[in-house]
């Protein structure tokens, strides 16, 4: 039986037919920047044998003005055609259909010489766009109708115009970016002029039969967005000029709404594309927080769309469609959508992976293939570490033992799911204990090891994970004082008034799950009132008035680390932000640049600088100490003495900013070349 009836079902586009309705939406890899077009190919190859109906690229630039940093790909010369006819020649091989997204970031564009409608800088760039005149509009579009031509003559199945995101042609939409008085502005009429200009000139240029995805900001979360009537008037108008598909695009950029992040709530923004159902008669994509097969079936089969869109899904698991119609969800890496190695990548200028799949984007140096000489492989630690070198050695044909001191698989994760709007922690574990139940490994839980036990074992791996870290403040021995491990395993009660020693991942997270009593991630209604998203039908852009409403904390928390900066400088580049506002929504209050003095009944009491001055009181029933942690190495040390040579990874190896994207992917290739 098809177990996702309207996920599976083709969609005919009239001159072709999509063989289900999975769209992997255009993500930056970098992929394309490293010009090694076997790798992209393989890439995306790799999708296509996976099943996906669609898939568009990355963005490429239609002109360096448009580039979203000088340098970035674009179609320019024949030699790019050729290179990209690679990569569809192999995506046809397998099976598949491939789009090539063109986006042009106007304001964006990370680059002195970008461009807009009008001199405006935006929020998150440093350059102000130089206005555009009346000759420079038509090079733009221009620009846009030969990256589509040549995209046909690459051997693309189709073109996605992106026109959301707060990129070039969204800025002409909206009073924000668009202060014109020539026919480019003014009237919704003249500021919707350019991309209806360009999808019409695009569809001329490339003939009838070429998919033309067009991109649509549906609801725009900016200040004086978009109103719900320009998105319909808009969306009419993009059919008449000949768009095969609508796609739906949410928040801008510069939103300070978050829209893709793991605390979204799952489907969050599938609503606003059910607007647009019956609108038109082409079909509608939506898209965001969809990372499952349930998840994805059950929006189209609720009536919000005609097909779904999921990118990161794609970087977690190539395989997602083949192993949702073969009926095996449950073997489907996850997306938990934490953007550590993707997004945080790209904005860091490396190349992107997966934090759950570190083969993504690495499909032909990362390989991993049969073992001609089996060994008697034993993991110590079943953490993320410990459980992707333990699955990688058994899917080579190694014969492994997984050894945890814990009853339970999963080691930390068991604890980052705890965390409100970290739900999707709980998926990540279940994923790895199905993917041990399958395999040959041989598992022994609620087993301390010991040097002794490991002497028959060819290879051992150390993955024995972290230690909290010793602050070594005087009374943290006292009865209100309690380690992040018991607060997020739930050992221990918490007072009302709680002060957080250290502000890293932990300490953030800590503080969230203080304040939060039940997680908005789990009930939409909340989640969109907590950040003040609003029906783009009655607020324009989505943005209701009265602005972001959270529920009240239900303690008061008191977050403080030694370094004077900024609290959670060092958090994710693109999730940072909002676990900051988060709190801040809160009143978490932060403190930097102090001294921990001593802990007493009456709190934690704290000075500042070098010189130890104001000293202060900050009265709490509860301490928690977050204060980093260190390698947990007594096993590996004792099979060191014994002669042992042992292998060490994950924090065992290096406590200092471990997390589960750098264990799983040394894990990963530890077991690729064992
Ligand atoms: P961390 O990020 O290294 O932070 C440790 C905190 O403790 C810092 O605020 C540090 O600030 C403080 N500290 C260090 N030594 C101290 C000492 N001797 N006395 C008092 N305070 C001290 O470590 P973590 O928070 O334990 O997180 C561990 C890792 O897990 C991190 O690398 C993080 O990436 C990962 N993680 C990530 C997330 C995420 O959302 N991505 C969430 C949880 C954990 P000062 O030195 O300035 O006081
Ligand atoms: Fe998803 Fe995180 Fe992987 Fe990015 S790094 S694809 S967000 S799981």
């Amino acid at each position: 039986m098809n177990p996702y009836p309207h996920l599976l079902a083709p969609l005919d586009l009239g001159f072709t037919t999509l063989k289900n309705r999975v769209l992997m939406g255009s993500m930056h890899t970098g992929l394309e920047e490293t010009k090694d077009w076997n790798r992209v190919a393989e890439f995306y190859a790799a999708r296509a044998r996976g099943g996906v109906a669609l898939m568009v690229t990355g963005g490429m630039a239609p002109n360096p003005e448009g580039g979203v940093f000088p340098g970035a790909a674009g179609l320019y010369t024949p030699e790019d055609i050729a290179n990209h006819r690679i990569v569809t020649d192999r995506v046809h091989d397998a099976g598949g259909k491939i789009a090539m997204q063109i986006l042009h970031a106007g304001r964006y564009a990370y680059s002195p010489k970008c461009v807009g409608p009008s001199p405006i800088k935006s929020p998150i760039s440093p350059f102000p766009p130089a206005e555009l005149d009346a000759a420079g509009i038509e090079k733009q579009i221009s620009d846009i109708v030969i990256a589509a031509t040549r995209a046909r003559e690459a051997g693309y199945d189709g073109v996605e115009v992106m026109g959301s995101e707060g990129y070039f042609l969204n800025q002409f939409l909206v009073t924000h970016t668009n202060k014109r008085t020539d026919d480019w502005g003014g009237s919704y009429e003249n500021r919707m002029r350019l991309p209806v200009e360009v999808v019409t000139r695009v569809r001329d240029a490339v003939g009838p039969d070429f998919i033309l995805i067009y991109r649509l900001s549906m609801i725009d979360l900016v200040p004086n967005g978009s109103t719900w009537a320009e998105v319909v008037q808009l969306a009419k108008a993009i059919e008449a000029a000949g768009a095969t598909i609508l796609n739906t695009g949410i928040g801008w950029h510069e939103a300070r709404i978050p829209t893709i992040a793991t605390s979204v709530p799952r489907r969050a923004f599938a609503w606003v594309t059910k607007k647009l159902m019956g609108e038109v008669q082409i079909p509608i994509i939506t898209s965001n927080r969809i990372n499952m097969p349930d998840v994805a079936e059950s929006v189209l089969a609720d009536g919000c769309a005609d097909m779904v869109s999921m990118a990161r899904p794609f970087l977690a698991d190539p395989d997602f469609v083949s192993k949702a119609a073969a009926g095996k969800a449950a073997e489907i890496a996850p997306c938990i959508a934490c953007n550590q190695a993707c997004l945080d990548h790209t904005f860091s200028g490396k190349l992107s992976s997966c934090l759950v799949n570190p083969r993504a984007c690495h499909e032909t140096e990362l390989t991993i293939t049969p073992t001609d000489h089996p060994k008697r492989i034993a993991v110590i630690g079943a953490g993320p570490a410990g459980l992707s070198a333990a699955l990688t050695a058994a899917q080579r044909g190694h014969s492994v033992t997984l050894i945890d001191k814990s009853t339970e698989l999963g080691g930390q994760l068991n604890m980052a799911k705890q965390v409100p709007g970290k739900e999707e922690f709980w998926g990540l574990v279940e994923y790895y204990k199905t993917a041990v139940a399958k395999s040959q490994i041989a598992l022994r839980l609620g087993i301390a090891a010991t040097p002794a036990m490991l002497s028959d074992f060819d290879d051992i791996i150390i993955a024995t994970g972290v230690a909290p870290r010793d602050p070594g403040i005087p009374g943290q021995d006292g009865p209100n004082v309690l380690s992040y491990i018991d607060v997020l395993r739930g050992k221990a009660p918490v007072g009302k008034t709680v002060a957080i020693i250290g502000a890293g991942g932990i300490g953030f997270d800590v503080a969230e799950f203080l304040v939060t009593e039940d997680s908005p991630t789990e009930n939409l209604e909340v989640w969109l009132e907590e950040w003040g998203v609003g029906d783009p039908a009655q607020t324009r852009g989505g943005l209701r008035p009265e602005g972001p409403k959270p529920d009240a904390a239900v303690r008061q928390v008191t977050l403080l680390q030694r370094k004077n900066e900024k609290l959670g400088k060092h958090l994710g580049k693109t999730t940072g932000w909002i676990h900051r506002a988060g709190l801040q929504m809160k009143n978490v209050a932060m403190i930097g640049g102090v001294n921990y003095e001593k802990i007493d009944a009456d709190g934690l009491h704290i000075s500042f600088g070098e010189a130890r001055e104001n000293p202060k009181l900050i009265a709490a029933d509860t301490i928690v100490l977050c204060s980093g942690q260190v390698p947990e190495r007594r096993l590996a040390e004792a099979l060191i003495v014994q002669g042992r040579s042992v292998h060490v990874i994950g924090g065992a190896d290096v406590a200092a900013e471990l997390d589960a994207k750098r264990a799983i992917d040394q894990g990963t290739r530890l077991a690729a070349i064992l």
